[in-house]
């Protein structure tokens, strides 16, 4: 079965299955042994390592996993792939496979009483319909993971790596640098996956911080401003902020921009979330 990645074999056993692929559950098959490798060797698991994978399909990237992790817990919504996978993962004792939806399951619970303490890496090829809200499931609910090394579609990874004056840099590019640090793995074609999808994909490293990179005084404040900013994009920030949904007149715009040491003619899409967090600062100071 560590043939699985080959496109025969993948073939051979959703056939024998009558398995059909679901466009809209994102089942995109991983089909490339070298790309396969790339995302094991890109999570880094260690000794005593523990892993959790999101949408294990008929098991190609969850058998190299179970090679190097103590344990791997593969969460798979679709029920018709329950039986190809218990096949296919016959013989890794240490794998357990969770038929739930992960928008939906209490995953802190889950790792609580599966990885009883252990390291928690997240591994997995993502369904790219639900790319965003998975992974910031895990970053807004503090979820107790090490890192997530995730394939997803190429132009938002570009955007959740993206820095400053660039045009990838975005609200997305914040959101996901408040709580990790971001590498990119590799780029991966279309042509590695059956089906093939209709897009590029990118293998993306985050590492979780134990801290914000940024002080700042209130987190939900913080994304407003920030949304804010990034609302017009050709637009100065004095523009942006004075006529978003955080209700502040042009001069009190002028005055916050400022307090926060920031050149008011400066774009959103310049500023760095060190930043951000010194005008979130401000406007909550304002406000309150
Ligand atoms: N890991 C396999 C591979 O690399 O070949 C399959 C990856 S495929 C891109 C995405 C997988 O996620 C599919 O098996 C799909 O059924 C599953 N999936 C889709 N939505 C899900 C959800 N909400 N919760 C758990 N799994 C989901």
């Amino acid at each position: 079965m560590d043939r699985l990645s080959m496109p025969k074999v993948t073939k051979d056993i959703v056939q024998k299955y009558g398995f059909k692929f679901s466009k809209s559950l994102g089942q995109n098959f991983l089909v490339d042994s070298n790309v396969l490798l790339k995302i094991v060797d890109g999570a880094q698991i260690e000794e005593g390592d523990c892993v959790l994978e999101v949408g294990p399909g008929i098991g190609t990237l969850t058998r190299e996993l179970s090679k190097r992790a103590d344990k791997v817990i593969a969460i798979e919504i679709d029920k018709n792939l329950i039986p190809i996978l218990r096949e296919t993962l016959s013989d890794r004792e240490n794998v357990e496979i969770i038929n739930e939806d992960i928008l939906k399951l209490d995953i802190k619970k889950l790792i609580e009483e599966k990885f009883e303490g252990k390291r928690v890496k997240v591994v997995a090829n993502l369904p790219y319909y639900i790319t965003t809200p998975i992974i910031m499931r895990f970053l807004e609910e503090n979820i107790p993971v090490k890192s997530i090394v995730v394939m997803i579609q190429k132009e938002v990874a570009l955007r959740m790596n993206a820095q400053p004056s660039t045009k990838d840099y975005g609200s997305l590019s914040v959101a996901i640098q408040f709580y990790c640090t971001t590498s990119i793995v590799a780029n991966v074609p279309k042509t590695v996956f059956m089906p093939q999808p209709n897009v590029d994909s990118t293998v993306i490293r985050l590492d979780l911080l134990d801290e914000p990179p940024c002080s700042v005084k209130d987190r939900d404040m913080f994304f407003r401003v920030v949304k804010a900013s990034f609302s017009k994009r050709r637009k100065t920030l004095l523009n942006c902020i004075s006529s978003s949904e955080l209700g502040i007149s042009k001069d009190d715009a002028f005055k916050v921009i400022s307090g926060a040491g920031i050149d008011e003619k400066r774009r959103g899409e310049t500023l760095t979330i060190h930043e951000f967090a010194a005008l979130s600062n401000e406007v909550y100071d304002f406000l309150e």
